[in-house]
């Protein structure tokens, strides 16, 4: 196509200059090719880490194992160690060609934030030195005024400081040394997700680990497991800037559906596009580089989706990698001539895209606690977390729920491909019927020995059953499949420590109830095994509401939870309310993970950010409306009419007007979307108007949500409309089926 020669017979907008010129370019496009290292992945696999290896070969005994004890066991490094520990990590990063350091955190924002400084200084001496000492380790003041901290730190106030946190190790990004930090206040109150994920961790790991004592004296400690599964879009670079809406609100706000997208059914588990593959590779590549142990890749079930899912590992640090797995990506795409997309719809019409996140706890003796085990003995154990894990979602339901929301993440739940806004469990059929067996087997009476054994008998056959159990179901939130959790609500984009901290919390606060019940009867001189037997039958009874095996996706469900008495909110600013709840403030508080002022801030911060994506996304679409769509409309219809007016030249008026007739059916059409197209966006503009008056959050959210959000569907409605009808080769915007097959 000549874009020159269009231009002088049809004077195409720059706009659609520019998607013509980037069609052109993803054509001409080739596979980067990557240097692949050619050795095993063993070999160097963390290289970039500064990791216990390392660490043993750059620190002192002493500052090793300080490090050690802080890692495994939380324990304080004091200064002298730290300045050591700070020495033999900046020895090395500068071996390894490193100029700066940063700390690196995670803002309430859902990204990572660092500031770089160098490591080189000079003094009034005029001597050139690389410094970094233990107090530029431990702690830093970022300027921090401008992260959100939902009114935990007023402008006024602006310092927080970050804080190492020895349980994740330093790693090296380019030519910079990053330390994983914590976020906090001066007044002490965390301003970001890793400081309560890691009170979490540590309360459920006491919690837990008491529990284990009453079937193995061994086990000491227990940390959980996070296993993420992410899903991403990639579009090609050229055609992604060539959509504002993409660039400024990260999704589509127009687009008509492509004739195919993923009714065939081709795309999941297809070959991977060679230019895809090349990407992979290479991020892959870099993620090894930070040990991080990605195992799988394929594509999803959109066209242009994928997934990349690690090895699991303890959760706090899986947490850290998903978030640099996500930094590498976007990086590396750039040079592939992509962009990553991590929103949870950036299209309409095709599947959105999720973090799984498959979760469970894992014991210092290696037991997988919500895998069956070999005797009766750990089967036992491992009913006794399922069930508390089925009652903690049962009671924090709501909480979870909101733990999940996000603005792009609406768009998923409920629609028909993702877990819906109801909380529910799967357990499959046989661990269903397990706990189902307990509850009518147990009584308040002790158990007779034959009762006991046969009870023990089936608890033991668990192994056997789940081994060729496959049923699995991917319509459930949140499903156990065999050996973990998978709470398959979480918006890709999200950082998953929010659902973790809500999750791991839930269960730890349940897990100490269950064993302060379970000691009562035991002082009581219930035996310790009819003493359990008699709580969990009594939490499996009153979590029964929460256990659904069937399709989540149907209307059905819907009525059936409604009947059962589980919530059902869709709407995300009333969803987030759980944040605030008494019961939530107190279980957070309690469970010293976070103060009633820290939860306040989260859902602050959570309310404040869904209300400016809606006022983005209106804003983009008004202008895009406006200023692009309706010209290239009335460009089109100009046409139309130069036409029929040459044809009333050429012939009888009547006859014309027949002949004529599709042209003038079109002329009419568009304007009649031009005219809906115009008042919509000026009324959607009132609404913001009136929405950015309220000063109260919640009344500003809840007006975008209920006054301004319903527009950006019917405006989109009337471009969609308008798109099937005008000359393709004057519309501004690159189309679905440009956008969605990497070519
Ligand atoms: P699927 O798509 O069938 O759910 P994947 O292989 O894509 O399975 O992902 C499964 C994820 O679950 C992986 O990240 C894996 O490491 C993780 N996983 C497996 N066992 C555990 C566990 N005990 N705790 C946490 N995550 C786990
Ligand atoms: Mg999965």
């Amino acid at each position: 196509m000549n874009i020159e020669y269009l231009c002088t017979i049809k004077k195409i907008t720059h706009m659609a200059i520019l998607r013509f010129k980037a069609l052109e370019e993803v054509l001409k496009r080739q596979p980067l090719s990557v240097q692949l290292p050619n050795v095993p992945v063993s070999d160097y696999f963390a290289m970039n880490v500064f990791d216990r290896p390392k660490m043993k070969k750059y620190l002192s005994k002493e500052a090793f194992e300080s490090v050690v004890m802080a890692m495994d066991h939380g324990l304080k490094i004091d200064r002298k160690m730290a300045d050591q520990v700070a020495s033999g990590m900046k020895a090395w990063a500068i071996e390894k060609g490193a100029s700066h350091y940063t700390h690196w955190f995670h803002p309430l924002t859902d990204s990572t934030a660092e500031k770089h400084d160098g490591f080189f200084e000079t003094n009034f001496d005029g001597d050139k030195l690389e410094v970094f000492d233990g107090d530029k380790l431990v702690q830093q003041e970022p300027d921090a005024s401008s992260f959100p901290s939902g009114g935990i730190r007023s402008t006024f106030e602006a310092r927080g400081y970050t804080a190492w946190d020895p349980s994740s190790p330093a790693f090296m990004v380019g030519q910079t040394l990053c330390i994983p930090t914590i976020f906090v206040s001066y007044t002490g109150e965390a301003l970001d997700y890793k400081a309560p994920l890691l009170n979490a961790v540590s309360v459920l790991d006491k919690a837990a680990a008491a529990v284990c004592q009453y079937f193995d004296k061994d086990i000491t400690k227990v940390h959980s497991t996070l296993g993420w599964e992410q899903e991403y879009f990639l579009v090609d670079d050229a055609l992604y800037n060539a959509r504002p809406d993409l660039i400024l609100a990260e999704r589509t706000l127009m687009g008509h559906a492509s004739a195919k997208n993923q009714q065939l059914e081709d795309h999941y588990f297809g070959a991977i596009p060679d230019r895809v593959v090349a990407f992979m590779q290479e991020f892959e590549i870099e993620s090894f580089k930070l040990g991080i142990p990605l195992k799988t890749r394929h594509n999803e079930v959109a066209p242009n989706q994928f997934e990349v899912a690690p090895i699991f590992e303890e959760i706090s640090l899986a947490n850290d990698h998903n978030l640099l797995v996500m930094d590498v990506m976007r990086r590396v795409a750039r040079k592939h001539n992509f962009r990553v997309l991590f929103h949870e719809k950036p299209f309409k019409g095709v599947n959105g895209s999720a973090k799984h996140n498959n979760w469970s706890m894992a014991t210092n003796t290696g037991v997988n606690l919500l895998k069956p085990g070999k005797n009766p003995k750990s089967n036992m154990m491992f009913l006794t977390f399922l069930a508390n894990v089925v009652k903690a979602v049962f009671d924090h339901a709501d909480l979870l729920r909101a733990s999940i929301v996000s603005a792009g993440n609406e768009h998923r739940l409920g629609a028909n491909e993702a877990p819906p806004a109801i909380v529910s469990v799967f357990l499959g059929t046989h661990v269903s019927a397990m706990l189902d067996e307990i509850v009518t087997k147990v009584s308040n009476k002790p158990l007779t020995p034959d009762q006991k054994t046969e009870l023990k008998l089936n608890i033991g056959k668990i192994p056997e059953i789940l081994m060729d159990n496959t049923d699995r179901n991917r319509t459930s939130p949140f499903a156990f499949t065999g050996n973990r959790f998978e709470f398959r609500a979480v918006g890709a984009s999200a950082n998953s420590a929010a659902p973790m901290i809500a999750l791991q919390t839930a269960v730890a606060d349940q897990l100490l109830k269950f064993k302060a019940e379970v000691d009562e009867l035991i002082e009581k001189d219930v035996k310790k095994d009819d003493a359990i037997f008699q709580v969990l039958r009594r939490i499996i009874l009153d979590s029964k509401a929460i256990r659904f095996e069937g399709n989540g996706y149907s209307k059905e469900w819907a009525e059936e939870a409604e009947r059962r008495g589980l919530t059902n909110i869709k709407e995300a600013q009333e969803a987030l309310k759980a944040y605030i709840s008494e019961k939530t403030l107190k279980l957070f508080e309690e469970n010293g993970v976070m103060t009633e002022r820290e939860s306040h801030a989260r859902y602050e911060v959570r309310l404040e950010k869904f209300k400016k994506q809606l006022q983005i996304e209106s804003r983009v679409l008004g202008d895009l409306a406006i200023n692009h769509i309706i010209p290239t409309a009335i460009q089109y219809q100009n046409l139309l009419i130069n036409n029929v007016e040459g044809m009333m030249d050429i012939f009888e008026k009547a006859e014309a007007k027949s002949l004529a007739k599709t042209q003038i059916d079109t002329i009419k059409a568009i304007s009649l979307h031009v005219k809906e197209i115009v008042e919509k966006c000026e009324e959607m503009r009132l609404a913001r108007k009136d929405a950015n008056e309220l000063e109260d959050c919640e009344e500003a959210s809840q007006a975008y949500a209920r006054k301004v959000k319903p527009y950006l569907e019917t405006i989109r409605e009337h471009i969609d409309s308008l798109e099937l009808i005008v000359d393709d080769e004057l519309w501004p915007l690159p189309k679905y089926r440009e956008l969605l097959f990497v070519r």
